[in-house]
């Protein structure tokens, strides 16, 4: 009896094992829960939440050809997963599952999506900031760019469209350093920011050029910029490109082009460099190029305008490349703007004949004052240029005269005579006769004969190799410095 007893017991206790060991089998553990994905930059961050109970998990990635991969083996316990090998715009099919003693638990999929940190290609220092280009991204339906402030912090500065490429930063300073990094966004996906960001020290541009002419060649002068390792003088004439002049030291702010093109208008551009860094384009600075080294006239046209004649006066010198200085009536002006404009465009100088063509040493200060500052205003409004000369009418001046206009006065030391004898012959012959290294011609664009003997006297002049130049071209090729009050007759 005790012997079936004993018998039956085991057979119940062996039934309860195998019970237990069945249910223990059929019982598979959960999927893990919040199975899910982030962008980083170069990888995929793969979490899920803990599995009671797990000793292990399996993480699988399918491959190209549908397979499932085993990933994680390396760290089996650990609830996260970093996948590196992944792409720009590529989704990647992911499942994870537990291993409760033993058994494989329910698995949880995931899809997901990585966008990698967008590159930033290009920076261009713009007069008005830093410029970023960056690479399209395939997936992106948003670009949110980020700088680094003081505190060490990426702050967000635009958030920008899909269809966007570069970005100008206008909350520059000169000198400092800035560390970008742009995040894309596709559907709920977003990137990463990039690891150290992508950094660019603005670089300001060069202020202050000026340029002009002088007795060894054009002299270029700017403000010191002090961010920079050294400074790029660059050169170039109308419809011809910008070429490197020179490159010279952090120290020098200014530089002598003695090799400029001669009798051509040529525009100067000065940057500040750094090392693979280019400065912002400052101011084009243009200069009517004189060769020092060889003669030059300035040509006088008083009295005008006057759109018949000044128009053929003009139409000459454009043909020769040459220019002349008109001193104009401020009560012409109006009726003649065109004119003005024209003799600005081709490079001519506008000075100032007094607004009545009044007779100075012979009108009160206060008149002085008004026929000078109601011209050079006219002057200003219609040609743009900044009138530097005045010619007393009839070429009347005394000390008082001097010491009242404010301007160099400018006569002259060849007196054609052309409003008196009125014959084209006899002004080119006197100009012929007359003409010299440094001259002043004095003409009067109102007259015809005058009008009809510019050809004459231009062709003349260029061929016996006189540059033709304004009066202050002629000046700072020459090197005088003009003085306020000062009677220039001629240059040297
Ligand atoms: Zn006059």
């Amino acid at each position: 009896m005790m012997k079936s007893i004993k018998r039956w017991a085991c057979i119940l206790l062996t039934l309860v094992l195998l019970t237990g060991s069945v249910c223990v089998s059929v019982t598979a553990a959960n999927a893990p829960k919040k199975f899910r994905a982030a962008c980083a930059d170069g990888a995929l961050v793969l979490r899920w939440n803990a599995v009671a109970g797990a000793e292990s998990y399996v993480l699988l990635k399918q491959n190209a050809r549908g397979e499932w991969i085993r990933k994680n083996g390396a760290s089996p316990t650990s609830t996260t997963f970093t996948d590196a090998k992944v792409k720009d715009a590529h989704s990647y099919n992911y499942r994870v599952y537990a291993v409760v003693n033993g058994n494989k638990g329910a698995a949880a999929a995931l899809k997901a999506t990585y966008l990698a940190p967008p590159q930033i290609t290009k920076f261009v220092n713009r007069a008005n900031g830093i410029q970023l280009k960056w690479k399209r991204c395939a997936a992106a339906a948003q670009y949110t760019l980020y700088r680094l402030n003081t505190r060490g912090a990426w702050e967000r500065i635009a958030t920008l469209g899909a269809g966007t490429r570069s970005y100008l930063d206008r909350n520059v300073t000169g000198g400092t350093k800035y560390t970008y990094t742009l995040r894309q966004t596709s559907g709920s996906t977003v990137s990463a920011f990039k690891k150290n960001g992508f950094r660019h020290v603005f670089v300001s541009p060069v202020t202050g050029l000026t340029v002009k002419n002088s007795p060894k060649g054009v002299i270029l002068r700017w403000n010191a910029v002090a961010e920079a390792k050294t400074y790029e003088v660059l050169r170039k004439v109308p419809g011809g490109s910008w070429t490197t002049v020179k490159t010279v030291k952090r120290t020098t702010t200014q530089m002598v082009d003695a090799a400029a093109p001669y009798g051509k208008k040529c525009f100067y551009l000065v940057r500040a460099l750094r090392p693979n860094n280019v400065g912002a384009n400052g101011t084009v600075e243009a200069v009517f190029a004189v060769d020092p080294t060889k003669p030059m006239i300035a040509l006088t046209y008083d009295d005008g305008p006057y759109r018949p004649t000044t128009n053929q006066v003009l139409d000459v010198l454009e043909k020769y490349n040459a220019r002349a200085t008109f001193f104009v009536v401020g009560n012409r002006l109006a009726t003649y703007s065109d004119c003005l404009a024209r003799e600005a465009s081709l490079g001519c100088e506008i000075g100032c004949h007094t607004y009545n063509h009044t007779t100075l040493t012979s009108a009160s200060d206060t008149t002085i004052a008004n026929e000078i500052a109601n011209t050079n205003a006219l002057i200003a409004q219609y040609s743009g240029q900044t009138p530097r000369l005045l010619r007393a009418p009839g070429g009347a001046i005394n000390s008082r005269v001097q010491s009242v206009v404010g301007y160099p006065l400018i006569q002259w030391s060849v007196d054609t005579r052309d409003w008196e004898h009125r014959n084209t012959q006899t002004t080119i012959n006197h100009v012929k006769t007359h003409a010299s290294d440094g001259a002043i011609v004095l003409m009067h664009d109102i007259h015809a004969p005058t009008a009809n003997a510019a050809e004459g006297v231009v062709s003349y002049l260029v061929g016996q190799g006189y540059q033709l130049v304004t009066v202050s071209e002629m000046m700072d090729a020459k090197g005088i410095t003009m003085q306020n009050g000062s009677v220039y007759y001629r240059a040297g």
